[in-house]
């Protein structure tokens, strides 16, 4: 979401004349755009501010002024602190007030040419209206495949979790909204969008008619769209999976088969101390009529291990679970104490050697099935939308519907082109293969000229 979010920064700020750079030290402006969701990511960002600091010590001298603004959530929780902490940072605004940013520089060029170094601005509260209303209609990303916001916030208060503090209540996008601006992003060559929320399946966006409908219906609407091809959508919560999302999966061709569907435990006093409002037979219940719906639908899962008072036997039934399941995929993390949410303060905090202990366990476990995975893939045929140049002529990379990436020869063949591919290598971050054209396979010159070789 920070990836889609500076992006949409970043055209808000074009009228002003900046454009996008790559070296922060030829930079009038610098958006530091961060997260807060574990320890370590926070404590990143006073890190780099420090670094910062330097780059804009040093342009000082030369007479270059430098505009330091710090966005996402981390700046929500810290607010006027950060100012404090770090008075060089010109702008800290909340992941709500992308909008008013053009207004937010003036402001602080107006402070600067005034001499005045306290006058940071500081925007962290959650306007009443939307910033999606106020940001550009019109896509400037280029690309095969883009990121799109349906939906933010949420209002489910894990008792581990920041995100229902820093991104504030659950919303939903218009309909309309969303499919002007899929359509714009597939009117610039966009093949592929991946619709973003923190609880992208919690989505209730009004119609054109003034009705509330949920995502399988928002997925047909847009599988629509002549031109584009694929659609993914993350992150899912388990409570929110409806019929209406299944029947999609069953219905709709351009809905990818693979699912984000964290479950974060196994066990379900760990699943009701973090408030999850599922147990494990609910969860595996959602997956198995998933699976009924579309058979090759693929899962891929969060995991935090340590949660406050998670025994061996909590761990174990964990583990239980994604022996299961068979994931094709999945993230997994130490639980990370957060300030201000309910489990910072819950007795029986884990000690760290447990954590590693098991969380090298669980990834153990996890690598195996991702391997399992990618070994199924082997010996079959699957459509790969090509997204950039391989690193040999003529090779292409691109995704599978399960999103590995995948190298082909395909001379003839373009970015954004999809084809037809046989899977006769995998690797473990990616697999290769043929063309397929016209049921059979495409021989790759590169390999008949090492066999003559
Ligand atoms: N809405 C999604 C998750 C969004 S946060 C859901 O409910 O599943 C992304 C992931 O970060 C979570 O799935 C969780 O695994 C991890 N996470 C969130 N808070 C954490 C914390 N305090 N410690 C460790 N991991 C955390
Ligand atoms: Fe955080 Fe997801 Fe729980 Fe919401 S549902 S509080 S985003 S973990």
């Amino acid at each position: 979401m920070n990836v889609y979010d500076s992006a949409r920064m970043a055209e808000i700020l074009a009228p002003l004349g900046y454009a996008p750079g790559d070296d922060p030290e030829d930079a009038d402006m610098v958006i530091l755009n961060t997260c807060h969701i574990r320890e370590k990511a926070s404590d990143k960002v006073y890190s780099e501010l420090g670094r910062l600091r330097k780059i804009k010590d040093a342009r000082a001298e030369n007479g270059h002024q430098t505009v330091i603004a710090v966005a996402g959530c981390v700046a929500q929780a810290e607010g006027e602190e950060m100012l404090r902490r770090a008075p060089y940072v010109d702008i800290v605004l909340g992941p709500q007030t992308y909008h008013r940013l053009p207004e937010m520089v003036a402001r602080a060029h107006r402070a600067s040419a005034a001499g005045n170094r306290a006058g940071g601005v500081l925007e962290t509260d959650f306007p009443v209206e939307s910033k999606f209303d106020h940001f550009p209609p019109k896509r400037s990303e280029t690309g095969v495949s883009a990121f799109l916001s349906i939906q933010e916030g949420c209002d489910k208060f894990c008792t581990f979790c920041v995100v229902p503090y820093t991104r504030g209540a659950e919303f939903s996008r218009p309909v309309a909204q969303i499919v002007a601006e899929a359509e714009s992003l597939v009117a610039g060559g966009v093949r592929e969008l991946t619709l973003l929320g923190q609880n992208v399946n919690a989505y209730h966006g009004l119609d054109d008619g003034g009705h509330e409908i949920g995502l399988g219906p928002l997925a047909r609407r847009l599988a629509e769209i002549d031109g584009l091809a694929r659609i993914r959508y993350t992150t899912s919560h388990p409570r929110d999976v409806d019929d209406d999302l299944i029947a999609a999966h069953g219905d709709l061709d351009a809905l990818m088969p693979c699912l984000h569907l964290p479950v974060q435990s196994g066990s379900d006093r760990i699943l009701e101390a973090m408030n999850r409002g599922h147990d494990v037979e609910s969860y595996l219940r959602t997956i198995e009529k998933l699976r009924a719906a579309r058979p090759d639908l693929a899962f891929s899962c969060d995991f935090i291990v340590g949660f406050p008072a998670e025994s061996d036997t909590d761990f174990e039934a964990t583990l239980d679970l994604i022996r299961k399941v068979e994931y094709a995929q999945a993230y997994s993390f130490k639980y990370s104490s957060r300030p201000g949410t309910p489990a910072a303060n819950m007795a029986l905090q884990v000690p760290e050697d447990v954590k590693d202990e098991r969380l090298a366990r669980l990834q153990a476990l996890l690598m195996e099935q991702m391997n399992v995975f990618n070994e199924t893939s082997l010996g079959t045929t699957f459509d790969v939308l090509f997204e950039r140049l391989g690193r040999h002529e003529g090779q292409l990379v691109g995704r599978s519907p399960y999103n590995q990436a995948v190298h082909v020869t395909a001379p003839g063949y373009a970015v954004g082109d999809m084809a037809s591919v046989f899977v006769e290598t995998c690797k473990t971050h990616s697999l290769g293969g043929v063309l397929i054209e016209d049921g059979r396979p495409v021989p790759d010159p590169r390999a008949e000229e090492r066999l003559s070789a």
